[in-house]
């Protein structure tokens, strides 16, 4: 079990250092191996994803990011930018499969903008086609017409396979849940969603403890506000995923505490879903709640230690009830603290949780 670690720019480096503390706490056992990304990469060897990463990449199993950017690289070339590094290593570990976890938190329900009695509850995972689909698919472009005008356009592509290998995914994750999937798709208008509707249809097959439903990307979008909770699993292509993730996400209402992974057949890259935030970096106020859930999804995902990863989702659960909360959801806290008291809280509970 090798970890590499990447911690990135601004608070990235912050809220891994909490993340790899919990880490060691949960699963000691783990090897730990650090690289650079992001701008601090840039800063040391030139390039936003070193070789030297690269190479330590191939040599783990899964992969813990804090987060990349932040002003001072805005203005390099397109493919110096620490975005860029984000991205390749994407490709480079070919993950396809990103789960977005919208989990409720009892004492942040008021944290939501929607209704408690709506939210209450809530836990579903979204997973989404990560690699395919119109984010990628050829022809692409902008062309000048004869009349001066433009035409730009993109292409929705989806195999068999690509298809297949994302709904295997998501079958595996709702049998490891309360076995319920949702897949969303826009069958009514589009070809490549009637393929997509077929083939999660054939997959099925060799999951029979799992309820499929299907469901129009519309339909869903509206549910996720209207009945959040009758959703676990839910999968779907890249362009749909992207925006659907977002949304589910932020019925939880906070940023700071979203982890997400993404899957592929060999390694999985582990990262918050917020960026560097440079407007709070280094000043031990930001929430390292996301990083160290990322770690709970971690050990679940890539190590099968689905114990060590519910005793630190308990630990987060106990330490929000006793309202000790960092700044960005101070609402009802009884104590906030910044960010390495918040690790050490967590660490303690999970300690008492054993
Ligand atoms: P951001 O997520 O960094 O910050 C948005 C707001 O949320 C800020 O006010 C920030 O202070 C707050 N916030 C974010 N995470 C927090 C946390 N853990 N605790 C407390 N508050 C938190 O998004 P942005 O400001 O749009 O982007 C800043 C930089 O991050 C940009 O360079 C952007 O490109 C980059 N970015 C990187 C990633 C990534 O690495 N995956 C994702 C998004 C943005």
């Amino acid at each position: 079990m090798k970890v590499l670690v990447l911690p990135g720019d601004g608070i990235g480096q912050e809220v891994t250092e909490s993340a790899v503390t919990v880490l060691k706490e949960v699963a000691p056992g783990i090897e730990l191996a650090y690289g650079l990304i992001g701008g601090s990469a840039y800063e040391e060897a030139g390039n936003p994803l070193p070789d030297e990463t690269i190479t330590k990449v191939d040599a783990c199993d899964a992969v813990l990011m804090g987060a990349v950017g932040g002003e001072k690289w805005d203005n390099l070339e397109h493919n110096l930018r620490p975005e860029a590094g984000l991205l390749r290593i994407r490709q480079v570990m070919g993950v396809y499969a990103n789960l977005r976890p919208a989990r409720i938190f009892r004492p942040l329900l008021v944290a939501s903008t929607l209704k408690e009695e709506v939210i209450d509850g809530v836990d579903m995972i979204i997973v989404r086609e990560l690699i395919g689909g119109i984010y990628f698919g050829e022809p692409r472009g902008i062309d000048r017409l004869e009349d001066g005008t433009y035409r730009g356009y993109n292409t929705l592509i989806y195999t068999t396979a690509e298809i297949e290998r994302i709904a295997r995914q998501a079958f595996a994750i709702a049998l490891g849940r309360r076995k319920k999937l949702t897949s969303v798709d826009k069958a009514n208008v589009l070809e490549s969603s009637r393929l997509w509707r077929n083939v999660v249809d054939g997959v099925s097959k060799d999951f029979p403890d799992v309820s499929l439903e299907h469901m129009y990307v519309d339909n869903c979008a509206m549910q996720i506000i209207r009945e959040p909770r009758q959703f676990d699993v839910v999968v779907t292509q890249n362009l749909f995923g992207d925006i659907l993730s977002d949304e589910a996400s932020m019925i939880t209402g906070s940023l700071g505490m979203l982890p997400s992974a993404s899957i592929g057949d060999k390694q999985a890259l582990y990262e918050p879903v917020h960026g560097s935030a440079p407007d709070i970096a280094g000043k031990d106020i930001a929430n390292p709640i996301g990083a160290i859930l990322s770690v709970a999804m971690m050990l679940r995902y890539s190590f099968g230690m689905t114990d060590a990863s519910r005793r630190v989702e308990d630990a987060v659960d106990r330490v929000l009830a006793k309202g000790i909360r960092t700044k960005d959801i101070s609402y009802g806290a009884q104590e906030v603290v910044g960010t390495k008291r918040m690790t050490e809280y967590i660490v303690q509970e999970i300690r008492e949780g054993n």
